[in-house]
């Protein structure tokens, strides 16, 4: 037997016990005549002493220990003299009296240690030893128990877990697929999946009823700081069910994570719809935790001879409560902010009220006091309040005052990560007219439903075609979204139709599915969570790097294993692939 016990377990009831322990040697320390070692595993740390009296074959071998080591030692549970507080063992140590070394190490590159001094590219080439430290193997140990709270929550509510193929079918529709060579079928290609989108709605004309997956899906696009080339998803689907019976189910299922994992209870989920979210706050992901919602004033300012306001498709602002005192420089700071090229806005207009409640603006020579003074009016703003106005194109000056609205919020220390605030975004539109391509494209996916009352507009007014499809946002983070499905062939085929399919590419790419739908499909819905994001936020983070064992870096290499790598002539041959040079 390797161990009697773990380093996370010995406490002073186990006093006298003769036990055994494995594992790393997470430090050393030689103070005169006794040496000290603190022997790590996954479960804690324990104290493991060595003193004069003690085999002197023993002390030597104790003071050869190098970091990393792995040993097994056998002692005595003995109370500590000076007792650690910070440690669970920290009242007790071991009295080793038989010491065996099983492994031994090179000094690591980085140190192990919550805080280490090992940059983001040598932690991912090590990541094993990244593993071993406390902070990135908590992190995967909340992983496993949200993917437990999942898995029992679903399987209570007679949700099946179905395996869904990964080689599968690339269809031009969504991101950009990876694919995957068929050696047995020269020149042809699978494709891995974006989501089982169409087999989760198969298994529904297949009469499954409920599935569920937490399942690995691929996508290739360019990466950003919280987004993997393949991540993971808690993929859903329910048969006979209209929008509300998936948002109770699934609004139940965060409330319950979020309960289990942090004992916060939250009351039913706020409800705002898709045109709402983006006039109050410039998205559709909200971040509600806090308010600075947006107040337009496009109308009441046109034509008063401010050439940015008159020009302008959009004049919105935002009130930041108590910032009147806000310097020049910090100002400054935030017009440079929007006048960054990824927001390209042309300045930053302030007014603020000073504890008399008088006005002052970067705009004086255009507004007069009486002016500033109703417009204190639609922000509510008063004495002390500060507001941030930008104008110009109405989708970049949105976008521009909604991240404004973030960055201000974060300075003023409002984005506290312990506190949950989700929401529903609703009624989202079914299509989104993309400029490049000259076309509709679905907004969320092709299989999405109409809402009943506006399928009359498909083809009058695709644009103003409201879809049933809803999404969940957490603290200004999208972490699911779903939507009821169509299950009529016809308006199957008519979706394709607006989306510029011609009826014999419909049936090319998606025959499978408007063939299954001619043999009894029931009404049908889900919804997908990214799981990585989500167990990201819950341990108050918005990176999902370190929530993913082995994940990839920002240009979606792993460079640990050193992927994506070059193959063999011979591997290219077989796949009848050629490289071009
Ligand atoms: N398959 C969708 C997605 O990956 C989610 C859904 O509609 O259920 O976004």
């Amino acid at each position: 037997m390797y161990r009697t016990h773990t380093c996370g377990e010995l406490r002073l009831a186990h006093q006298g016990q003769s036990v055994t322990l494995a594992g790393w040697v997470h430090r050393r320390r030689d103070l005169g005549g006794m040496t000290f070692v603190d022997l790590r595993d996954r479960f804690g740390r324990t104290q493991l002493s060595f003193n004069d009296l003690s085999d002197a074959e023993v002390v030597a071998m104790a003071r050869s220990l190098g970091r990393e080591y792995v040993v097994q030692a056998t002692g005595v549970v003995v109370e500590r003299e000076n007792k650690n507080a910070q440690l669970l063992t920290g009242d007790i140590e071991m009295k080793v009296t038989s010491l065996t070394i099983l492994s031994t190490s090179q000094t690591p590159p980085f140190t192990i240690e919550d805080q280490t001094d090992g940059g983001e590219d040598l932690r991912m080439k090590y990541r094993y030893l990244d593993i071993r430290r406390a902070p990135v193997r908590e992190n995967l140990l909340l992983r496993n128990k949200i993917n437990l709270l999942v898995r029992n929550f679903l399987s209570a509510r007679d949700f099946v877990d179905v395996e869904t193929p990964f080689l599968i079918k690339s269809t031009p529709e969504g991101a950009r697929d990876f694919v995957v060579p068929s050696r047995m079928n020269a020149g042809q290609f699978y494709a891995l999946p974006q989501s089982p989108q169409t087999f989760k709605q198969l298994l529904m004309v297949a009469g499954m009823d409920r599935y569920y997956q937490i399942v690995r899906c691929f996508r290739d696009e360019d990466l950003r700081a919280d987004r993997q080339p393949e991540f993971t998803q808690i993929d859903c689907e329910m048969a006979f069910v209209e929008q509300e019976d998936i948002l109770q189910t699934f609004e139940e299922l965060v409330r319950h994570i979020i309960g289990e994992v942090h004992g916060v209870i939250l009351g039913p989920f706020p409800r705002m719809t898709y045109a709402e979210s983006m006039r109050l706050y410039g998205n559709d992901k909200p971040d509600i935790r806090f308010g600075m919602t947006f107040v337009e004033l496009t109308d009441s300012v046109k034509g008063c001879g401010f050439p940015v306001f008159d020009s302008a498709e959009l004049v919105v602002g935002i009130k930041a409560e108590g910032c009147a005192h806000y310097t020049r420089k910090q100002l400054d700071a935030l017009t440079e902010y929007v006048k960054r090229p990824q927001l390209g806005m042309s300045g930053l207009i302030w007014v603020r009220w000073d504890e008399q409640g008088t006005p002052a603006s970067s705009v004086n020579k255009f507004f007069d006091e009486q002016t500033l003074r109703a417009w204190a009016e639609k922000w509510a703003a008063g004495p002390g309040d500060l507001v941030l106005i930008v104008a110009g194109a109405e989708g970049k000056t949105r976008k521009a005052l909604s991240e404004l609205r973030l960055h201000l919020a974060e300075e003023l220390g409002l984005r506290n990560p312990k506190e949950f605030a989700p929401l529903w975004v609703l009624d989202f539109p079914l299509l989104e007219w993309n400029e490049e391509a000259h076309r509709w494209f679905a907004m969320h996916h092709p299989f999405t439903s109409p809402k009943p009352e506006d399928i009359s507009l498909l083809e009058s007014n695709p644009g103003a075609v409201r879809a049933n499809a809803y999404d969940i946002v957490l603290n200004g983070n999208e972490i699911g979204g779903g939507s009821i499905r169509i299950h009529d062939r016809t308006v199957q085929e008519r979706m394709f139709s607006l989306l510029g399919f011609t009826p014999e590419e419909a049936l090319e790419q998606f025959g499978f599915l408007l063939r299954a739908f001619e043999y009894g499909a029931p009404p049908h819905g889900g919804i997908a969570f990214g799981f990585d994001r989500l167990v990201a936020l819950m341990g108050g983070d918005e990176v999902i790097r370190d929530y993913i064992a082995f994940p990839k870096n920002n240009s979606g290499r792993d460079v640990m294993i050193d992927a994506p790598s070059a193959i063999a002539k011979t591997q290219l041959d077989e796949l009848s692939l050629k490289i071009h040079e």
